[in-house]
């Protein structure tokens, strides 16, 4: 089964309301407290081998006693967590110290962020990221965006990229999820597209000066042509090497499938319960070129198709684009590797499953 992602919600809870999320789970749907114990959660990952563990919410923060149990207990796993920045004096630097890779929502400059976070948000998780380090953090900080209708896409993450806070900038695109659908088009054909070629052209020249700038899509497309490897499908890992649990104890596919009956597994208590590694996509996305890469891109979309069949051609387009434009740096990279200036490594990533879902 290889090793395990398992995305552990602390909470249904949230202390902010993005505008493409709407905030705290109802707590019918995602209580804001912990349901099982740890012995039950010990006994579930103890039938999954290896495993690490991304903390999840809600705002994770805001159950900080649970972060604190799950590190001090299952101290073999790697640790992640995905949070909104807001709270990070929750958690003690001792923790922090021991966390592999830490997520902080951020959608780029500082007026996009705050129009879709909230007033203020960007400053607190700036100051954050500055937080994490003086704390002496020393894994890898990633810049989460959410990129939507006022985002660029090549002025939000250079502005992010040249803040030199974080080692890595990853984005996924408010579609699908968000009603703009009869907008999105015009948006990615005039915008979004036009930003990824700059943004290609941008990561190149960095790269002929040495410099392998660490934007996560770009490197997860590449790495499949330098290492020879096709990327997970779907490349979150959804069933196939990552499981989100409920603060109830359900075990889903997918930590957004909350309540979709096609991504539950059982309770994290049944003793039979279904365990990853089944993959679900299938077709199109296995006949189609871009497969290696795109891996169907997100099983939630691939399954539920909010935007219906045009809608995910669209975002079929979005995908071949970048895909294409990103290979345009791999003679670039090949040479930066022959001549030994950078490490191969800096090409492999994610380095694990670490929650970057690289296309998006
Ligand atoms: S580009 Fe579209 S059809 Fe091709 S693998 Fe991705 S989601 Fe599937
Ligand atoms: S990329 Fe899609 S399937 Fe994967 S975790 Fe996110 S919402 Fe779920």
């Amino acid at each position: 089964m290889g090793r395990i992602l398992v995305i552990l919600f602390t909470t249904g809870q949230c202390n902010l309301r993005c505008s493409y999320c709407g905030g705290s789970f109802p707590r019918e749907v995602v209580p804001w407290g912990i349901g099982y114990g740890l012995d039950e959660l010990e006994k579930f990952l103890g039938r999954l081998g290896e495993y690490d563990i991304a903390f999840y919410g809600g705002e994770p923060l805001l159950n900080p006693g649970f972060i604190r149990a799950v590190m001090d207990r299952f101290g073999e796993a790697r640790f992640v967590i995905q949070t909104n920045g807001t709270l990070i004096h929750m958690l003690e630097p001792d923790y922090w110290r021991r966390f592999t890779t830490v997520l902080l929502s951020i959608d780029g400059r500082e007026e996009v962020t705050d129009y879709y976070r909230g007033r203020g948000v960007y400053r607190l998780v700036a100051r954050a990221a500055r937080r994490l380090r003086e704390y002496g953090f020393q894994g890898d900080l990633v810049a989460r965006m959410a990129v939507s209708s006022r985002s660029d896409i090549y002025l939000d993450v250079t502005h992010l990229l040249e803040l030199g806070l974080f080692d890595h900038v990853h984005w996924q695109l408010d579609a699908v999820w968000s009603d703009w659908k009869n907008s999105f088009w015009r948006w990615a054909e005039e915008v979004y597209m036009p930003g990824i070629s700059r943004l290609v052209d941008y990561w190149i020249d960095a790269m002929r000066r040495g410099r392998v700038l660490g934007i996560a899509p770009f490197l997860g497309v590449l790495r499949v042509d330098l290492l020879g490897e096709p990327n997970y499908a779907p490349p979150c890992g959804a069933g196939v090497n990552s499981v989100a649990v409920s603060t109830d104890g359900r075990v889903l596919l997918c930590p957004i499938a909350v309540r979709e009956g096609w991504a539950y597994m059982g309770d994290l208590r049944e003793p039979d319960l279904r365990l990853p590694g089944r993959p679900l996509i299938a077709d199109p996305c296995t006949g189609c070129r871009y497969f290696r890469y795109c891996g169907g891109r997100c099983l939630y979309a691939y399954l539920e198709r909010y935007w219906g069949e045009d809608g995910f051609k669209m975002l079929c387009r979005v995908t071949a684009h970048l895909v294409e434009e990103v290979r345009r740096a791999l003679p670039e990279a090949r040479r930066l590797l022959e001549s030994g200036t950078v490490d191969p490594s800096v090409f492999d990533y994610p380095p694990f499953n670490n929650t970057v879902e690289i296309i998006p």
